[in-house]
């Protein structure tokens, strides 16, 4: 009869070099299994004189003892390197920076647009809006440009079909406006207007916003003091200095340009207002009679002033921005920056 111990030996050198369960089951069969080696020792028992019995099962189960803690040692062994591997395939390294949060934020030019908005609507003005297809009754004629009107030329105009245009101001307003309000008004129109000009200051479309108030007793006084007032608010400067120059608009008699001190240099000159202390910033005038007129408007009694102002321009100068195309380039680094 085969030594117990001996297969048991053998067994357990066996099972520690084995790492595949599948195979750690076969030879726990080849053991302990119905025709494994030390089943058949068990079997064999029967054979040997009643004295020598007793002892002989007990080895015999001492080694089969032996082999099943090897089994089971050789199995947790098997099943913590799985763990160890899946641990250490998932782990998360805690000492990595985070991701951050991309949050969104209002494009420049429309928190500009919301400033004027704000401001303007905050002394009484409404607010409304215009279509950016205008017909060249409204975008020029009804503003006293007649065709051929020089001041055509002023103009670089997206032409839409034959009577149709990209509206080149936002000024057709007063007059769509005037048509379907009673008087006093006092509106301001905040819109995209279009021409064809492309370079470091002009862009094919930008924004303005256009102002009107008609009503019995508007002056040039009050229109100055409306315009100096907002400036200050806009650039937040209580002292900001302000003065109108004269100069030419087809719908408004007297014109007028407004200048305001410098508010990079605050005056002294420097490379923004190209050394001159002054940034040219709107256009306005008393609304020419040419216009009030044929919408029915007694230009004895009723009288009005309008305004219109470039918004990337006041952008530009609050934000300290030299290049009007970053506004329209959409560059993150750029755009991130006015959160
Ligand atoms: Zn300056």
């Amino acid at each position: 009869m085969l030594d117990p111990h001996a297969i048991a030996a053998e067994a357990v050198a066996v099972l520690g070099d084995i790492e595949d369960p599948a195979i750690l089951e076969d030879v726990k069969a080849r053991y302990l299994g119905k025709a494994g080696s030390l089943t058949e020792l068990m079997k064999q028992l029967g054979k040997l004189d009643a004295a020598e019995r007793p002892s002989a099962g007990a080895k015999i189960n001492e080694a089969k003892q032996q082999v099943e803690a090897a089994l089971n040692a050789q199995r947790d062994k098997i099943a913590n390197r799985e763990l160890e591997k899946k641990l250490s395939a998932e782990a998360l390294d805690v000492t990595l920076p985070g991701r951050g949060l991309h949050t969104g934020g209002l494009h420049p030019v429309s928190r500009t647009l919301n400033r004027i908005t704000d401001l303007f609507h905050s002394i009484g003005f409404d607010v409304a809006d215009g279509p950016e297809i205008e017909s060249d009754h409204y975008n020029f004629t009804a503003l006293n440009i007649p065709a051929n009107h020089p001041a055509r030329a002023m103009h670089d105009t997206f032409y839409v079909g034959t009577n149709d245009v990209l509206r080149t101001h936002t000024s057709p307003m007063q007059v769509r406006y005037l048509e379907s309000h009673s008087l006093p008004v006092k509106v301001i129109v905040p819109g995209r207007v279009y021409r064809c000009d492309s370079d470091m200051t002009h862009t094919p479309m930008f924004h303005q916003v256009e102002g009107l108030w008609v009503a019995e007793n508007v002056t040039f006084a009050g229109l100055k003091g409306v315009l100096v007032d907002f400036m200050r608010q806009f650039f937040e400067q209580e002292e900001l200095r302000a003065r109108f120059r004269p100069s030419f608009f087809p719908f408004t008699e007297p014109s007028a340009e407004m200048d305001i001190g410098c508010v990079s240099c605050g005056g002294a000159g420097c490379r923004v207002c190209s050394g001159t202390g002054w940034l040219e910033v709107l256009g306005c005038g008393m609304v020419h009679p040419n216009v009030l007129e044929p919408l029915g408007i007694d230009t004895e009694k009723y009288i009005g002033f309008a305004f219109g102002l470039g918004v990337e321009r006041l952008a530009m100068l609050r934000y300290g921005v030299n290049d009007l195309r970053l506004f329209f380039e959409n560059d993150l680094r750029f755009l991130a920056q006015f959160r």
